[in-house]
This record gives structure tokens, C-alpha cells and sequence, in this order.
């Protein structure tokens, strides 16, 4: 491994005096790239349960806070996260950053120091919304004297500065941080925004990442204000391709699912979170079938607190047979395997870089111990990996050809450290929740507008279904 990219593949090559890793008894897996996930939520493992993305928005992302936390706690807390994926084998990260009120150039450079200190892979993604959450929402015109306490979103050629000084101090094209364009979502945003977030990244050669039809909710605002679905709009809107990533896409039409594979556009699929959250289940066996690349991520810890690929990657293998399609269609651990490894690394920004163990790629690998119980005896490895509980069998990480984990212990930071600093900033965050009273008057408008949207008929229906009546009482 020279220059941290893989010289060679094979069974006795020669070291040529670099330093030698004993692989007896030992796995090595392409390192998993972790698609879709917020540092934001770092300290909210626990925090809500049984709360609609519409309502747990509401709190978790603080709407109403006017004031970020200090950087140091957003150094600890962006590590304490890139610690946990990479103990269970995660060696690259879209860290979709999003701070309330909004980013600022002191809240990216202690989120990119973090990993760089760590010394993991990453592309952070500004996330940026020109549109007050408020009005994100299909809500009447009577809703927006509801709240008066939501922070204020940032002026557009304000993000768009910041993101030109994020990409002069921290873009390395393909290297270890990445800096992509993130629009919140369609709805969060103007078509002008939009837009120009994209012509931005298409000028710097940048990713661009937004999160689409994660909710009934959503595909009802699409309907309601363009009476087509936003992926439509973004199709139309040419905001699509290879370079763009779709997050969540739960409430898809067959169009939307065309328009994704013509375009090459990778499609993030978030299962556990849109599990935890109730969004509905997005058509995955539809996206393959048409030919769509998807790729897995957690989302935030504040809705998958383990921030495990290998248990995204197994669930993900398994949920889509409930809907009693043929058993040849069915997903396989092969597969779910690529969605957290070559998939994931065309959305990263580094396609032909990463996600694969071959000459001229990137040395991020993740060894197992197969000497464990997971692996034994060990029958196939890519299914014991995806299947098997492995997760926690992860002997050594290799990051750009450097150990960065090892028998337990994070070599380029003090883990034990991290973790104690960590627990002096929860309480501070759990604290700062900006203005109660009036996150508890936009709650109230919420669920009016969720109760609505539940019963709306859309032409397409993304929950499984219920047992019927007759089904239950025979
Ligand atoms: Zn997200």
C-alpha cells in the first residue's frame, strides 16, 4: 500500500519493507461508506421514540434554537459519531451537516477537524434551506402567524459564500474530506435556491445530495404546490444525475423511480430510520428491478443510534420479502453488500476511489477476526459479514493505508477521552433546545397537517399493508 492507495492484490506479494499486517485468521472487506448520516444528531441517541419525522423534526432539529452549540462541543460530538461508525467497520461518511439556525464556517472547520484528527474519510455536506421550516409544510396561510419563535433561515448568497470558503479551506477532490452541496430538501427550499446550490456544485465538481419524499406528508406538499412530485420537479428542473443523491425517496411514483434510473441518479435508501420514524417502507425491489444504484445510510443518531452498516445492510437484505414478491427477485447479502461499499462511493464524490479491494483504489479496509463466532466455521464470508453479527468482530481499520483502529482502540485520537468530554456536553444540548413554548405551538400545527395528510389519497401507497378484516377473523 503506497501513497494510501492499494498497489496490489494477491496471496504473497512483496512488502518491500513497508510495515506487514499478520492476516491469519482475518477478513478483509472493502471499507463501508456510510451514505446518509447527520453529526448534528451525535448526542440524540435515546432522546425521542414514536414521533413522525413531522413532529420529531420539530424538537430534534430545534427549529426554534437561535444559537449553535460552542465548536468544541461540535468537535467532541462530530467524533464521539465518526468513532462509533468506525468501530463497526465504517470508513467514509456523508456527514449531511446541518446546524440550527444555520452552518457557519466555525461549526464546519470543528466538524472537519474531527474526522481529519480521527482520521476518517469523509464528505460533508452543507445542508441549506432558504425557506423557514414552517413554510416547508402543507399548511394554510393561517399557520404562519402561528409561530414567531422559529430561527430565521440564512440568506442565499450568504450559504452560497460560505460555500465557496468551504471548498478553498477543506475540498480535497476525492482525498480524505470532501465538501458537497446539500439543500435540505425541495421543500425547504426555493426553486431559485435549488438551483443555484446545483449550478455551485457543477462549477467546483461537487456531489449534490438533498433528501426527497421521505413522508406522505411530503409527496401531499409536491402535490398540493406543483401538482407533480418533487422529483419530477428536480428532473425538470435538470438538477438530476450521476453527480446528485436522493435521499429517502420512500413515496415514489413508477415515474419517479423511472426518471432515477435514467438519469443515473443514486437513490440513499435510510431503512432503520424510516423504520424508527414510521415514514413507510421506499420500493426497493421496484429501484433494482429498474435499474437504479442505491446506496444505504443510517441517517442521524438521533433516529438509528447504532450508525451500523452491517445492520443496515442485513435488515435491508431482508424487510423487502414481506411484500410476497418471487423469491428469485429477492435481495441478496451480495447486494445489500454493494449498496455500503462501490454504490455508496458514486454519492461520496469518488467513484473508481473507494468502496472496492483492488490496484489503484483507496487503502481503506476492514478487517474481521475470523477466528470469532460469527465466522465459524466460515461457510461464506460476504454472507456471515452481512447476516452473521459481525459488526462487532472488526479487528483493524485501514484508512487511506493507515491503522486508525485497532484491537479495540482509535490510534490517531484518545477515544476514552472523547467519550468522557462527550458526556459534559449532552446535558448542554439537551438544554439549548431553543424556545419551548413556541416549538409546542408549531407541534400543534403539525399534527393538524399530519392528520390531514394521512388521509389523503395519493395514488400510491408506501406503508405495508394492514392485516384486513377478513384476513384477521378467519
Ligand atoms: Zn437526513
Amino acid at each position: 500500500m503506497g501513497g494510501g492507495l492499494i498497489e496490489d492484490v494477491g496471496p504473497s506479494l512483496d512488502a518491500d519493507g513497508t510495515p506487514e499486517i499478520d492476516g491469519k485468521n482475518r477478513l478483509a472487506v472493502p471499507g463501508f461508506v456510510n451514505a446518509h448520516m447527520h453529526s448534528g444528531e451525535n448526542l440524540n441517541p435515546g432522546l425521542f421514540e414514536n414521533l413522525p419525522l413531522d413532529i420529531w423534526f420539530v424538537h430534534s432539529h430545534q427549529v426554534t434554537r437561535h444559537v449553535p452549540p460552542t465548536p468544541e462541543a461540535i468537535y467532541t460530538r462530530t467524533a464521539l459519531g465518526a468513532m462509533q461508525m468506525m468501530r463497526t467497520g465504517t470508513t467514509t461518511a456523508i456527514d449531511f451537516l446541518y446546524e440550527a439556525p444555520y452552518i457557519s464556517m466555525e461549526t464546519l472547520d470543528a466538524v472537519a477537524r474531527a474526522y481529519r484528527d480521527i482520521g476518517m474519510r469523509v464528505t460533508i455536506s452543507l445542508g441549506f434551506a432558504d425557506r423557514p421550516y414552517l413554510e416547508s409544510l402543507p399548511l394554510g396561510p393561517e399557520a404562519a402567524s402561528l409561530v414567531s419563535s422559529e430561527a430565521p433561515p440564512a440568506r442565499a448568497d450568504a450559504m452560497l459564500e460560505l460555500a465557496g470558503e468551504a471548498v478553498g479551506k477543506w475540498h480535497s477532490a476525492g482525498g480524505m474530506i470532501d465538501i458537497g452541496m446539500a439543500p435540505s430538501a425541495p421543500q425547504r427550499c426555493t426553486p431559485e435556491f435549488l438551483s443555484s446550490t446545483h449550478g455551485f456544485a457543477m462549477e467546483h465538481h461537487l456531489t449534490w445530495h438533498t433528501h426527497a419524499l421521505e413522508t406522505k406528508s411530503q409527496a401531499l406538499t409536491a402535490q398540493r404546490w406543483l401538482g407533480r412530485s418533487f422529483i419530477e420537479q428536480m428532473h425538470d428542473m435538470r438538477l438530476l444525475g450521476e453527480h446528485s443523491s436522493v435521499v429517502h425517496a420512500v413515496w415514489l411514483s413508477d415515474r419517479d423511480i423511472e426518471i432515477l434510473a435514467e438519469t443515473g441518479t443514486t437513490m440513499i435508501h435510510c431503512l432503520l430510520s424510516n423504520l424508527r420514524l414510521g415514514d413507510g417502507i421506499a420500493p426497493l425491489p421496484e429501484l433494482l428491478r429498474h435499474g437504479v444504484r442505491v446506496a444505504l445510510g443510517t441517517d442521524g443518531r438521533g433516529c438509528d443510534e447504532t450508525l451500523d452498516m452491517i445492520e443496515l445492510a442485513k435488515m435491508t437484505a431482508l424487510i423487502h420479502k414481506v411484500h410476497g414478491e418471487p423469491h428469485e427477485g429477492w435481495v441478496r447479502a451480495s447486494q445489500s453488500l454493494d449498496m455500503i461499499t462501490a454504490n455508496a462511493a458514486v454519492p461520496a464524490g469518488r467513484k473508481d476511489h473507494i468502496g472496492k479491494i483492488q490496484p489503484g483504489y483507496a487503502a481503506d479496509l476492514v478487517l474481521f477476526d475470523t477466528s470469532s463466532i460469527p465466522f465459524t466455521p466460515l461457510n461464506d464470508p460476504v454472507r456471515q459479514v452481512v447476516y452473521g453479527s459481525a459488526s462487532g468482530e472488526v479487528a483493524t481499520v485501514i484508512i487511506d493505508g493507515k491503522i486508525t483502529y485497532d484491537a479495540g482502540r482509535f490510534t490517531q485520537i484518545d477515544g476514552p477521552e472523547i467519550i468522557k468530554a462527550t458526556a459534559g456536553y449532552a446535558s448542554e444540548e439537551a438544554s439549548a433546545s431553543g424556545d419551548p413554548q413556541g416549538a409546542a405551538a408549531l407541534e400543534v400545527a403539525v399534527r393538524k397537517m399530519l392528520g390531514e395528510a394521512e388521509g389523503a389519497n395519493l395514488g400510491i401507497d408506501s406503508y405495508i399493508g394492514r392485516r384486513s378484516d377478513s384476513a384477521s377473523s378467519d
